[in-house]
């Protein structure tokens, strides 16, 4: 009966000369159990939860193991994720993904657990929904995931099905149409320095408007319509007309028009926008590294000298300043002169980036 144990599980080793005692794994249905083999096997609970629902086999293997007077099956650390669902998890997944449709899935895990659904928005944008499903599904809450500038939050009762949580997922997505068209108006019509590749969840846009003059506006995602916190960047010179014109037409701000119409109106500027410029002519390098990315920061500190105009990364320059025995710190900030013209120019501490 020994040999007939080896024989059936390939990967149990006896452990003494008298095969009483055996360390590796037995093979119950599809799942890979660690055993170390000592004692009896029905005085494991953890293995008896585990095995829930193949009692029959487990029959089988406990007499083959008894007839071997093997004492005691020891569970060895199981991880958590493989707290294997019942057989009825997967019947029920089968079932509510036929009423939701399969052709809304994207993707499945080989454990069955991760779920990847596909959604379009009333404008015809696509987007995905993350359901991470419970070993206890339907009575325990999936984890759901997407790329919304909101928290995704949904209800769930252990009668909810996926077809439900989809139509929850349809309802967010329907009150975020406004925000999203607002922000692809932008992004189609202006030149965005920041975020380089913007995702559906980012509400900061940075627009630019001439060379090395720019907006950042971070748009409300629950009220898209409203003035977003704007700032503006660049030399002074250029910054502070531009600045005095948003405080004097804030009040033009007009919620039935989109985000872009209201910052031409309230700036009295077109924006450059892609069918008229190119983006070189906004994306200056930075004046001491040569380049324009740096990490994620790109080249925002501007020399104020309306002659000269010229960038630097914020790490850049306050190195370089740093390092100038004619600078000098107090507290969070660099005075010095532009490496390019020699005019002062202050950098804050690089660590601090706004
Ligand atoms: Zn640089
Ligand atoms: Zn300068």
């Amino acid at each position: 009966m020994a040999s007939s144990l080896v024989r059936d599980n390939p990967l149990l080793l006896p452990l003494n000369g008298d095969k009483t005692v055996y360390d590796g794994f037995i093979t119950v249905q599809c799942f890979l159990i660690c055993l170390y083999c000592f004692c009896r096997l029905h005085c494991c609970w953890q293995l008896k939860h585990l095995l829930r629902g193949y009692e029959h086999i487990v029959k089988q293997v406990n007499s083959t193991l008894f007839r071997v007077s093997l004492q005691e099956v020891c569970l060895k650390s199981f991880p958590e994720r493989h707290s294997i669902p019942p057989p009825q998890y997967y019947s029920q997944l089968i079932s509510e993904m036929e009423a939701l449709g399969w052709s809304k899935l994207l993707f499945l895990d080989p454990e069955f657990q991760t779920l990847r659904l596909k959604a379009e928005d009333s404008s015809g944008r696509q987007h995905i929904l993350t359901v991470k499903l419970k070993s206890k599904h339907p009575a325990e809450a999936p984890e759901c995931s997407a790329d919304l500038p909101v928290p995704l939050v949904t209800t769930w009762t252990p009668q909810s099905t996926l077809e439900q949580l989809y139509s929850q997922f349809l309802l967010v997505l329907d009150s975020l149409t406004k925000f999203w068209d607002m922000l692809d108006e932008i992004d189609s019509k202006t030149w965005i320095l920041e975020p380089e590749k913007p995702s559906r969840s980012d509400t900061m846009r940075r627009i630019a408007i001439g060379n090395n003059v720019s907006i950042k506006v971070e748009v409300d995602p629950r009220h898209p319509e409203m003035l977003p916190d704007c700032c503006l960047l660049g030399a002074e010179h250029v910054v502070s007309p531009l600045r005095n014109k948003l405080n004097a037409n804030m009040h033009l701000w007009n919620p039935d028009s989109s985000v872009l119409n209201n910052l031409r109106d309230v700036l009295e500027i077109e924006f450059p926008s892609p069918a008229t410029h190119e983006k070189s002519s906004f994306s200056m390098e930075c004046g001491i590294c040569y380049s324009y990315r740096l990490e994620a920061s790109i080249p925002d500190q501007v020399c104020n000298d309306p002659r000269c105009g010229q960038p630097f990364h914020q790490a850049c320059l306050y190195e370089w300043l740093r390092a100038l025995p004619s600078s000098r710190q107090s507290f969070s900030i660099v005075f010095g002169d532009c490496p390019y013209c020699s005019k002062p120019i202050t950098v804050k501490m690089a660590a601090q980036k706004s």
